[in-house]
């Protein structure tokens, strides 16, 4: 391949980033593809293939880059053999045509990662732009039930998500039991509507908030729960406020205004800033760091990669394992004077210098 000029910017933030490796690659219709491999200290790094369109190079490299971080940890925190990456299509077409040949294209490049990069459907994707890749290069999960994979990640998500919110219960007051809890979910899409099916089978009270009404309405046939506006949800008085729809929700602004107990949700990097943790906590508010309870989806990706491939008991057991975790990470947060979030980041850097030091 011939050497591509980069942008200035977009050059700086690849230059000082602290990655393992980073690749940036323009496609001959424009677009271009960022892959990023974080660290590999406990395994191959994955992390989903995320198909957007950005204002700049500069933001969707630096995106990448937080976003195959976040991998990194979440993986750790969940016991798995696994790193951290991610990549990014940067397209600023509407995908119409060309769609496979872009896939077929992103398939060569991951393959230029030799497996230390396995890639995995993510926002903007689909899991058909996956079986293309996959058609192409091995370095692939998260492929379609009916070729051998786990299928759609979302209820195991839901699932860990639901047991995040147990331990928070139990920490909070005393028992999990959420009868007469109310939860407010911002968001039910993929993992939300899963979450509601949980919690409505364990008696809570839910209020839902989404952007697409015709979601609401399908889900109102089949569960009961309040609706609340988009505006008002965040700041509905609730036990639990559950972002399971946009990052960054978690703003210096918001958090005077929360009326809840505890945030567990299944958002990634629901916090605005790290600083803005300890207002949660000044708020009394307990928050079930993102990382820690919504890693049920990539346990499946790795659950692909077992010997034998995908075993929906183990997944499910190492899924409800995510009530253990999330107990840990609030006995660290006591134990050492940390916020929850901080302690999940010691637990997680903890294993991974346990591996390097082997
Ligand atoms: P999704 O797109 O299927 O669902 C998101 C829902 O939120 C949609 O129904 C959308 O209409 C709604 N929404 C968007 N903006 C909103 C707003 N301001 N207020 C209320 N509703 C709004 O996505 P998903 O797969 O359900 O994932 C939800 C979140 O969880 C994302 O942040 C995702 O990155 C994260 N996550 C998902 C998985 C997974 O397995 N799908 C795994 C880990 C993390």
């Amino acid at each position: 391949m011939s050497k591509i000029e980069l942008p200035e910017n977009a050059l700086k933030v690849a230059e000082t980033a602290e990655v393992e490796q980073i690749s940036i690659s323009r496609h001959p219709s424009g677009a271009w593809a960022i892959i990023v491999v974080h660290d590999t200290t406990l395994g191959p790094a994955l992390g989903g293939c995320r198909l957007r369109k950005y204002p700049t190079l500069a933001l969707a490299t630096r995106d990448a880059i937080g976003l195959a971080e976040g991998m990194t940890f979440k993986s750790a925190l969940a016991d798995l053999p696994l790193g951290g990456g991610k990549a990014v299509l940067l397209e600023d077409r509407n995908l119409v045509d060309g769609r496979v040949e872009l896939f077929q294209w992103f398939a060569e490049r991951v393959n230029e990662f030799g497996g230390r990069y396995v890639t995995a459907e993510d926002m903007g994707t689909r899991v058909s732009d996956i079986e293309v890749v996959k058609e192409r290069c091995q370095h692939v999960t998260g492929v379609d039930s009916k070729n051998g994979g786990g299928g759609d990640p979302s209820p195991w998500t839901a699932l860990g998500v639901f047991q995040g919110m147990r331990a928070s219960l139990e920490r909070v007051y005393g028992s999990d039991d959420f009868s007469g809890r109310t939860v407010a979910i911002q968001g039910v899409g993929n993992v939300g509507r899963f979450l509601l099916d949980h919690l409505s089978k364990a008696g809570a009270r839910v209020v839902v908030a989404d952007t697409r009404k015709t979601e609401l309405e399908e889900l109102g046939r089949k569960y009961e729960f309040q609706v609340a506006s988009v505006d008002e949800i965040l700041t509905m008085e609730c036990d639990i406020l559950s972002p399971c729809a946009v990052s960054h929700v978690l703003s210096e602004e918001l958090i005077p205004k929360l009326r809840c107990r505890i945030i567990a949700g299944a958002a990634n990097t629901q916090l605005e800033a790290r600083s803005v943790e300890k207002d949660i906590a000044a708020k009394n508010v307990l928050y079930a760091p993102d990382f820690a309870i919504n890693s049920g989806g990539v346990i499946l990706c790795a659950d692909e990669r077992e010997e034998g491939g995908y075993l929906e008991s183990r997944v499910r057991e190492r899924v409800l394992r995510i009530y253990e975790t999330t107990k840990k990470v609030f006995e660290q947060a006591d134990s050492s004077n940390m916020l929850p979030g901080e302690a999940a980041l010691f637990l997680a850097k903890q294993k991974i210098e346990n591996a390097k030091s082997k």
